[in-house]
């Protein structure tokens, strides 16, 4: 392995903040990585065991696993494909910045993230029309889908917000069109909903994403390509993204169980162009058995309707508690904002696992 080039500098790291931390920079294959042992004094975890090729950090009430040469990060159970994988270079285990500062940071420090609390909600039923989407004996994703968010649709207004639907027919509306739409409203969100086909009948599970930064790769791809460098309209909302993506990624594990697939990258035209936050998620696969029930049963689409609910609020919690603490320091008439690490203030709310199981009748 060649030997990383090491370099110490010390870094204003997020913009919004003045608190300075002494990163260590390696620089490895035209890549920065920091140390691990850096990012659990960083972030305040009091056990850390990285001996070996596993990665376990610990704290109050936050859990950090991974392992070197894997993309594969969990932060409490939660499952994140990680842009680059860990590595290991002379003895030190080491996480990309990008993974760092696009994952990891606003992730576990939510309320740092500059953004206002979701009033709309604009949700996106894939497909429609002559485009049917994914389709097995039991139905069609396009179908799926619009049911999902009418569901969702009902159980937001009823929590208070105010709701588009990109469409709310058997129609087809094409991808520019919906994120025409979706940019015209303000201190909104987009969910898209979709459901999954995969090339072997075994890939089941749910998977969530959120779009790629700039410079690295889709989940799904394995190499850089030039596209891949260019700045896109929604990567103005990177912190955002990944904030909502995990809010609702972790409301669907929750509520509805399955298989966890993920919190993954793309350069989904409706996540790239938007310029509001955006999220797409894959329900579950119609080319899996047991998915495939799961979907064609309306309790199970009202679950992930719920988690849809469920997610926003919690974003919305993780997001006000800034705006909150704002608020209350200029009543003050402070201009210094308390300065903490404090890695327990996740944006997923310990839920009660809610997990769905089949009915009776359909396992038969
Ligand atoms: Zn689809």
């Amino acid at each position: 392995m060649r030997r990383g080039r090491i370099c110490v500098a010390v870094l204003f790291f997020f913009a919004c903040q003045a608190l300075a931390f002494e990163w260590t920079l390696v620089r490895h294959d035209g890549r920065d990585y920091v140390p691990i042992e850096e990012v659990a004094k960083f972030y305040r975890f009091t056990q850390a065991d990285y001996s070996g090729d596993n990665v376990n950090l610990e704290g109050a009430t936050l859990r950090m696993t991974g392992g070197v040469n894997s993309r594969e990060l969990y932060l409490n159970g939660l499952k994140f494909i990680l842009s680059f994988p860990i590595i290991k270079v002379d003895d030190r285990i080491l996480l990309s910045r990008m993974d760092l500062s696009k994952l990891v940071e606003p992730v576990l420090r939510p309320a740092k993230i500059l953004g206002k609390p979701v009033h709309t909600v604009v949700l996106d039923a894939g497909h429609g029309g002559f485009d049917q989407g994914a389709q097995s004996i039991l139905g069609s994703e396009k179908d799926f889908a619009l049911d999902v968010v009418q569901r969702a649709r009902d159980l937001l207004l009823k929590a208070g917000f105010n709701v588009r639907l990109t469409r709310s027919g058997d129609v087809f509306v094409p991808l520019e069109d919906r994120v025409a739409f979706a940019d015209r409203q303000s201190n909104a969100v987009l969910v898209s909903v979709h459901f999954n086909a995969g090339a072997r009948e075994e890939a089941g599970g749910i998977e969530t994403y959120s779009l790629a930064p700039r410079g690295v790769p889709s989940t799904n791809s394995l190499d850089l390509t030039l596209s891949d460098l260019q700045l896109c309209i929604g990567n103005t909302r990177d912190p955002e993204n990944i904030a909502l993506a995990t809010a609702i990624h972790a409301a669907l594990i929750t509520r509805v169980g399955g298989s966890d697939r993920g919190i993954k990258r793309a350069r989904f035209i409706v996540l790239r162009d938007s310029n509001i936050p955006g999220v797409l998620i894959e329900g579950g696969f119609l080319t899996n058995p047991q998915d495939r029930v799961r979907v064609a049963t309306p309790i199970y689409r009202q679950l992930l309707a719920q988690a849809i609910l469920q997610g926003i609020l919690s974003y919305n919690r993780a997001l006000n508690r800034e705006a909150a603490t704002e608020q209350m320091m200029a009543k003050r008439g402070n201009s210094s904002r308390p300065e903490t690490n404090d890695a327990g203030a996740s944006i997923w709310d310990p839920l009660k696992p809610n997990v769905y199981t089949l009915p009776e009748e359909s396992r038969k």
